[in-house]
């Protein structure tokens, strides 16, 4: 059909004309009691209450410095209540937020450059202030500013827009910490390394280190090489789960994997690294075997160990605990719990969610004095999942951890999976 105005061509099923807007014939034949059908006319809607709908602080200043206009969000950020008349009302009575009214009257004296819709977006950057909300949180903001002209072009005032750009502006900070915390543990192996290959070279006749001194540093050097190798394949495994997830990970499933002899095989290699930690296997039964990737499985209770050995400083008990679980919610078919238990430092309540997430470390002293990425569990996590099973921790501050992985016995079917999914 035709618009009844325009003439231009209108789908029968549309209520508007796109071209000039007037109803089509559809439109005026539908009951407008049906609100879907009817749209609202601009007049209906103030200029107030579309401002106050948006996400973004808007807030116009006339050149005399005074309020001409602020929305709901930016009344939010500047903590001014809602039913408060502003209009008219000079900004520094209300505005008080330093960084905030030190670009107002910056823009005030000199007048502006526009921070929108600038065709060099690098010279014009935005202003960057950060606020406390009302839980005492930071929030990071961008502030453009924009100038604002009567139809005679002359100064009606300064448009600033408020916008949140707190995650980015986190995730920018994170991951310059990311860079530095892999650079400090990729040097921190070198410097050994670097250390005893020179003393070695240096004494040439071999007249100042007999053979066991000798040997010592080259055992020095051969674990940092481990270290760093391990840095490494894990810096790989990062990027490898995350561009394929656990699907990608390659499996060598065995069927009759004994979990007791995996812990004895981890425990021999964690040893050499501790004289201040006893360690203990408590298995009920005696040993239990599983469906599992057993060079993996090996992997997922080393990180456990290592850590536990990390996180307690001062020596204590390393258990590990295995027991059979029934099938339930969270796995439904007979499955495994392995746990790895330290009397070490525990870790916050608060971390505790952020657990296995992408380089997190608990924010404390005693995680920095141990160093780390915060990789290790991430890929952990992503070894259990591929064995369908799950992790969880318990924890108290001063008193210790338990990293539990909990497995089935036997991997689902293909075809139950495929069901699942
Ligand atoms: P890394 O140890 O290299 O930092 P992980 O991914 O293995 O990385 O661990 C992440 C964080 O979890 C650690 O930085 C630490 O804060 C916390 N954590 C892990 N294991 C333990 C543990 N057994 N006791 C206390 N905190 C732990």
């Amino acid at each position: 059909m035709s618009c009844p105005n325009c003439r231009s061509q209108v789908l029968n099923t549309w209520l508007y004309c796109p071209k000039c807007g007037t109803p089509t014939p559809l439109a005026s034949g539908r009951s407008t009691s049906d609100p879907s059908l009817t749209l609202p006319s601009a007049s209906q809607i103030s200029p107030e209450r579309i401002l106050d709908r948006l996400d973004v602080g808007v807030l116009l200043i006339t050149p005399r410095g005074r309020i001409g206009q602020i929305n709901a969000a930016a009344r939010v950020l500047f903590k001014i209540p809602a039913n408060l008349n502003l209009l008219g009302k000079p900004c520094t009575e209300f505005i008080s937020h330093e960084a905030c009214m030190t670009i107002i009257k910056r823009h005030l004296a000199d007048g502006i450059q526009p921070t929108l819709h600038t065709e060099d977006e690098d010279t014009q950057k935005p202003d960057e202030i950060s606020i406390k909300d009302e839980k005492d949180q930071e929030l990071v903001y961008h502030v453009y500013a924009t100038p604002l002209l009567d139809d005679a072009h002359a100064p009606v005032g300064t448009i600033y827009l408020f916008q949140d750009i707190t995650d980015l502006h986190n995730a920018a900070q994170r991951k310059a910490e990311y860079v530095s915390i892999v650079a400090h543990e990729l040097r921190t192996p070198l410097t050994p390394m670097k250390g005893f290959v020179r003393t070695l070279l240096d004494d040439e006749k071999e007249e100042w280190y007999d053979a066991p001194t000798r040997r010592e540093f080259y055992t020095i050097i051969d674990e940092n090489v481990d270290r760093l190798r391990r840095l490494v394949n894990n810096l790989l495994g990062v990027s490898r789960v995350e561009e394929l997830g656990p699907d990608g990970i390659e499996m060598n499933w065995e069927f009759n994997v004994g979990i007791r002899k995996v812990a004895e095989e981890v425990l021999e290699t964690q040893r050499g690294r501790t004289d201040k930690h006893t360690f203990v296997l408590d298995f009920e039964p005696e040993d239990i075997e599983i469906e599992a990737d057993r060079e993996k499985l090996q992997n997922i209770l080393q990180y456990f160990v290592s850590n536990a050995i990390k996180y307690s400083p001062d020596g204590g008990e390393v258990r590990i605990i295995a027991r059979l679980k029934p099938a339930d919610a969270e796995i439904p078919c007979d499955s495994v719990s392995i746990g790895v238990r330290d009397q070490g430092m525990g870790i916050p309540p608060a971390f505790l969610k952020k657990v296995g997430k992408k380089f997190e470390r608990a924010d404390n002293a005693g995680t920095r004095k141990a160093g780390g990425t915060g990789i290790g569990l991430y890929l952990t996590k992503y070894l259990i999942a591929a064995h369908h099973g799950i992790m969880t921790v318990e924890s108290e501050v001063g008193k210790g951890s338990t990293f539990w992985v909990r497995v089935p016995l036997k991997q689902p079917e293909p075809k139950i999976l495929e069901m699942a999914q």
